[in-house]
């Protein structure tokens, strides 16, 4: 995953989501995390942690 900005700085997870309380099913949750460009210092917000590849996946509401 790199950078929009400078396009080639390298993104850092600076904050993972925490699991909600409670939580069972902890394999299935897919948590947020924030990032930032080691490079320009861009931080993005709200980027998928627990996703692997895709990143269009939606969270099931369903079973919320
Ligand atoms: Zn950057």
């Amino acid at each position: 995953m790199f950078c929009k900005e400078c396009k080639n700085g390298i993104l850092d997870v600076i904050r993972v989501e925490k699991y909600p309380e409670g939580l069972k099913d902890k394999i299935a949750y897919q948590r947020l995390c924030d990032v930032q460009c080691l490079s320009c210092g861009k931080i993005y917000y709200s980027q998928p942690f627990d996703w692997g590849k895709s990143i269009n996946e939606v969270r099931d509401l369903k079973n919320g």
